[in-house]
């Protein structure tokens, strides 16, 4: 038996009201809540240990440094990436991502390639187009399906020796779609090219392998996964985070500096300019932890039953329509009708229940369905099939208002 009872005692939040009314809480893709762990972590790290790492031979000093490298072990381990200093703290996803296109806007040329998915977050396709644009590359898509899949034949067709860069989400954010990224991952390295995925949905759902993945860089954020915002992790392979040029400079990522030369200081150091959330990067590994002490099995088993639950209870209702039907995570991307989702989700926070919204910053998904957005519930492991009840009572209570 998964134990939700014990489970939501953990997340205070979970106790409040919105507008009246018990939160239900079904916007877990957009950021997650966060456990008294990882609370209490962030409370323990500013009472007790606040202070600048790495440079003081100072007791607070040292003990922070100490926690802020532990916690890079943490994801270490969790990833199984081969070496700690593989995995780079960043702002998040998005900074990740901006952080690898820079790097390659001096090794690629006019005449190469990048590849993306039809199924990207905006964070994951602007700055590829910002990236062309400084370099001349080109920017193909991997076409997806009606039901939210990508069409692997037209990704073998855009392969070649022009392709220098793959990028893909692992896990769809709009439509919960699981992609093939081993598949992907594999292809890319046949022509040479590296691969980045963004995974920002999978790490919240299932246990992801570095090293099984052959993965060039992985990127993520740890307020999708029950830790703060502001601290994301960019994993890089060592020969990749050695070629590419430091993202900024400044403190903490030097060896020597003189006017005539400054030589940097090696991984992960060399990507670390400045001060960096130490609080945060400290919460991070609070939260992997905690995960882990639930099991990833287990979520994903339990977050199945709710998907499963929900989708079965949302198609006794006449007029809904549910986007993305392929192997995917607890998510459920839907409309009604010709009732506009936003309309939806206001009813729907007025009586506690929060979803999203909208296009879910990917509006080539929406242009594909022809849709101006969906309404998205997307489950987490502390959220229960009582909960789905109260979020279709209330979809039917703004079903009749709106029609
Ligand atoms: C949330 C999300 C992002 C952006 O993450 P930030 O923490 O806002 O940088 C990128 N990609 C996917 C798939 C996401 O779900």
């Amino acid at each position: 038996m998964f134990p939700i009872e014990k489970i939501r005692e953990d997340f205070p939040i979970l106790k409040r009201t919105v507008n009246g009314k018990p939160l239900v809480y079904f916007d877990n893709a957009a950021t997650s809540q966060t456990p008294k762990v990882v609370i209490d972590a962030i409370v323990n790290y500013y009472t007790n240990y606040n202070a600048n790492i790495h440079r003081g031979v100072h007791t607070l000093s040292q003990e922070a440094t100490d926690l802020y490298e532990q916690a890079r072990i943490v994801l270490q381990k969790h990833f199984n990436a081969k070496h700690a200093y593989e995995m780079l703290f960043t702002p998040g996803t998005t900074f990740g991502i901006n952080m690898i296109a820079s790097g390659f806007s001096n090794l690629l040329k006019t005449g190469d390639e990048i590849i993306v998915s039809a199924l990207e977050h905006h964070s994951n396709i602007v700055p590829w187009q910002m990236l062309c644009e400084k370099t001349g590359a080109e920017l193909k898509v991997i076409p997806m399906n009606e039901e939210g899949s990508l069409i692997m034949s037209a990704y073998d067709n855009l392969l070649s020796e022009k392709t220098k860069l793959v990028f893909c989400n692992h896990i769809s954010n709009a439509l919960g779609t699981i992609n093939p990224v081993k598949e992907i991952i594999e292809k890319a390295h046949h022509v040479g090219a590296a691969v980045l995925i963004d995974g920002a949905q999978s790490t919240p759902h299932m246990k992801v392998d570095f090293q099984k993945l052959d993965v060039d860089f992985y990127v993520t954020s740890a307020h999708k996964i029950c830790g703060p915002t502001g601290i994301g992790l960019l994993y890089g392979k060592k020969e990749w985070l050695e070629k590419l040029p430091p993202y900024q400079g400044g403190g903490e990522m030097i060896e020597t500096v003189s006017f005539e030369k400054t030589t940097y200081a090696g991984l992960p150091h060399k990507f670390e300019a400045g001060t960096p959330n130490i609080c945060g990067g400290i919460a991070f590994g609070v939260a992997v932890e905690y995960m882990n002490s639930i099991g990833f099995d287990a979520i994903n088993k339990y977050e199945q039953e709710l998907l499963k639950y929900g989708t079965q209870e949302l198609l006794k209702i006449s007029g809904v329509k549910i986007y993305g039907t392929a192997n995917k995570t607890a998510v459920i991307s839907f409309n009604v009708a010709n009732i506009h989702p936003y309309d939806i989700g206001s009813i729907l926070d007025k009586l506690g229940i929060a979803v999203r919204t909208g296009h879910h910053c990917a509006q080539p998904i929406m242009e594909f369905y022809k849709i101006p957005g969906t309404v998205r519930a997307s489950f987490a492991f502390y959220n229960t099939k009582e909960e789905i009840d109260v979020f279709i009572k209330g979809l039917q209570k703004a079903i009749l208002m709106l029609s």
